[in-house]
């Protein structure tokens, strides 16, 4: 077994760190204040190369692969870039990219991977819909046939990039007696005739992302924006994008915990109370000792998802246990680090107070902690009923 990274692995790992240090995190910090999204952010993440990190390089990709991709969002959340700018860059990078560069035609590949790596053009991805979020397949949407068209009519909730999104992958019900096959996934472009982004919406936490509903009212999408076969939107999309979301996008929880987790580090150091650093206090080590455990049994689960992922194995049970793990043990951690910082960790001078919101979402976006416990026991029970092994 290997657990160390490579000379060009760490040398990445500091670069992209130093970056975000310097260069995103005034500006998403003054973002995330205003509840708004950071152009600015944004064009200097794609001229680093981060959103070219999975693709391959006749597209203008990195070919970085999942550990170098995991990395780099582990360190733009440890640099101090907010979970806002994690989760745009996912919703960009992996909801959408990754299912256009492993189901799409070459012809899509170039027409959208090749923008969406120069950050010229943002996307997003529609799965969750107003009455259909933890039974996504329960969706409403339909996409019916007509002449080189399909027309699509419903709409999608919670969209990440939403109101700043030129194009998304939508997922739309085409056959409704097919069940999990009868649902095709579509490349819709925001000026599409029928198509409308519904007014932003105001959020507890990744407040420098954008969040908006889509509406499709006889939206018209051309024939060749269907990605993939017909009837494999909901099946080839999870298989494709399912352990690249969560091993990248927990990646970016990671680097929070790391980052709360330094700045408690030199708090406690620094703050003084009855003549010491309140560092000396056990209670207080314990806490920072907790968060180092947190932190290492974290990246422990993540990282061994990436590796099964790049050993061509199925990650998707390890890619639930690190979610709920993860999600779990980020949203104590965060709690920790506001408790360590006292009455300066509630308030919004301290960056811990910005973590604390942003990291609830873990535990509700892509799949709840009762769907990912509901995943595992089902596995569980499964293998026990052919025989208890694994
Ligand atoms: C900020 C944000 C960004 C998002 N971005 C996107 C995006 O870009 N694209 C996209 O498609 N979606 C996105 N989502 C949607 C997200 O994936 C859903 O919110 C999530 O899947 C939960 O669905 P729901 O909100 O409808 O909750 P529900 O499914 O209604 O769940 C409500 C509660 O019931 C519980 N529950 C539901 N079913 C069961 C069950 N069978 N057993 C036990 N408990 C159950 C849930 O765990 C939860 O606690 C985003 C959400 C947020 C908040």
């Amino acid at each position: 077994m290997e657990f160390s990274l490579s000379e060009e692995q760490l040398a990445f790992m500091k670069s992209v760190y130093n970056f975000s240090k310097k260069e995103i995190e005034p500006l998403t910090t003054e973002a995330e204040r205003k509840g708004e999204f950071s152009f600015e952010a944004w064009k200097k993440m794609a001229d680093f190369g981060l959103m070219a990190l999975p693709f391959p390089e006749k597209y203008g990709g990195s070919d970085a692969g999942v550990l170098t991709t995991l990395i780099g969002m582990e360190s733009l959340a440890r640099g101090g870039a907010d979970g806002g700018t994690t989760l745009a860059w996912g919703a960009h990078t992996i909801l959408c990219g990754v299912p256009i560069w492993l189901m799409g035609s070459d012809a899509q590949r170039e027409k959208y991977l090749t923008k969406m790596i120069t950050g010229e053009w943002i996307g997003g991805f529609g799965l969750t819909e107003p009455e259909a979020g933890s039974d996504a397949a329960g969706m409403k949407t339909t996409a019916v046939k007509k002449g080189d068209k399909y027309i699509l009519n419903g709409s999608k909730m919670f969209i990440t990039n939403g109101p700043v999104g030129h194009h998304f992958v939508v997922i739309a019900v085409t056959d409704k007696n097919a069940g999990h096959f009868g649902m095709s996934a579509f490349i819709v472009e925001k000026d599409f005739k029928g198509f409308s982004v519904g007014k932003e919406l105001d959020k507890l936490g990744n407040r420098s992302s954008s969040t908006s509903e889509l509406i499709f009212e006889d939206c018209e999408v051309p024939e060749e924006n269907l990605l993939g076969p017909l009837g494999m939107g909901f099946v080839g999309v999870g298989k494709t994008t399912l352990e690249w979301e969560r091993s990248c996008l927990l990646a970016a929880g990671l680097g929070g915990m790391e980052y709360a987790m330094d700045v408690s580090l030199k708090y406690a150091q620094e703050r003084k109370q009855f003549g010491k650093p309140i560092a000396h206090f056990q209670a207080m080590k314990h806490k920072l000792a907790d968060m180092k455990v947190s932190v290492e049994a974290s990246k422990l689960i993540l990282y061994r998802v990436a590796w099964l992922k790049e050993q061509n194995k199925n990650a998707m049970l390890e890619a639930s246990h690190a979610k709920l793990l993860m999600s779990e043990l980020g949203m104590r951690l965060a709690e920790e680090a506001v408790q360590i910082h006292g009455g300066y960790g509630y308030m919004k001078e301290y960056p811990v107070e910005r973590g604390f919101r942003d990291c609830k979402l873990g535990t509700i976006g892509a799949g709840t902690s009762e769907v990912q416990r509901m995943v595992i026991s089902k596995m569980l029970l499964n293998l026990k009923a052919k025989g208890g092994k694994k």
